[in-house]
């Protein structure tokens, strides 16, 4: 099966040679693939929109001894807006370096690729706060990838944390702490009652249709988690802290 066709998210590029490009793509059904992109930087090329950071579009891939060469593109959206807005662009570039670690070559995610493109989109037209799509896009995908973090008992005692109590993000637990429950030795971060609820609101019914306000998104704990399961630091997060 020399070709591909696939849907796809470019992760990261990379110059190659003078006109040419490798390209780091996200499939739903593939994973990562990484892909030649030939004559995308003359001008003219119709390949051009297909080689830039987060073109999201639909890609057909040749194969031939072990290495892949996009050979025709259809864009389905460029985000634009993102390289108008430089806070924006700083929280999609997160976003990026996300997949980017985690995706891996033939083991494709659809409901990862879903929650990029969704997020990417939330990011670029809709009226929400970056911070708070990121922090939920963080959520998220820790979820989708097998590290839910326990939200509504104690990883502890196991007892309920009730609604409208500060408490805190155990980062090796995987989850909320009561205050009592937690000592100087116990790598915990502090949240508010709100960031507690918002936490739950958005695992349950999504960021869109959250009450709970944006400030009350808890960037920097979920930042610290996702950190520590992926056992990295993410360097486009730095900014962000
Ligand atoms: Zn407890």
């Amino acid at each position: 099966m020399p070709y591909i066709t696939t849907q796809a998210i470019v992760l990261h590029t990379a110059d190659y040679r003078e006109n040419d490009r490798m390209l780091s793509l996200l499939s739903p059904e593939h994973g990562k693939l990484d892909a030649l992109c030939r004559g995308c930087k003359k001008p003219q090329s119709p390949l051009m929109s297909a080689a830039q950071p987060f073109s999201y579009g639909e890609y057909v891939l040749y194969q031939s001894k072990g290495r892949m060469t996009v050979t025709s593109f259809n864009l389905i959206d460029s985000f634009y807006p993102l390289r108008e807005d430089y806070e924006r662009l700083r929280y999609a570039a997160c976003m990026l370096e996300i997949m980017q670690l985690q995706a891996l070559p033939g083991e494709g995610s659809p409901k990862l690729f879903l929650l990029l493109a969704r997020s990417l989109k939330r990011l670029c037209y809709m009226p929400l706060e970056p911070r708070a799509v990121t922090a939920a896009f963080l959520l998220m995908d820790a979820a989708l990838s097998g590290w839910r973090p326990q939200l509504d008992n104690c990883v502890h005692c196991g007892k309920p944390i009730p609604a409208g109590e500060p408490a805190f993000f155990d980062i090796d637990g995987g989850g909320l702490r009561h205050r009592d429950c937690v000592d100087g030795n116990t790598p915990a971060l502090p949240l508010t009652a709100g960031q507690t609820a918002w936490l739950r609101d958005v695992m349950r019914n999504g960021i869109e249709k959250t009450e709970i306000p944006a400030r009350d998104a808890p960037l920097l704990p979920l930042l610290h988690y996702l950190e520590d399961r992926l056992d990295t630091r993410i360097k486009a997060a730095k900014g962000l802290r």
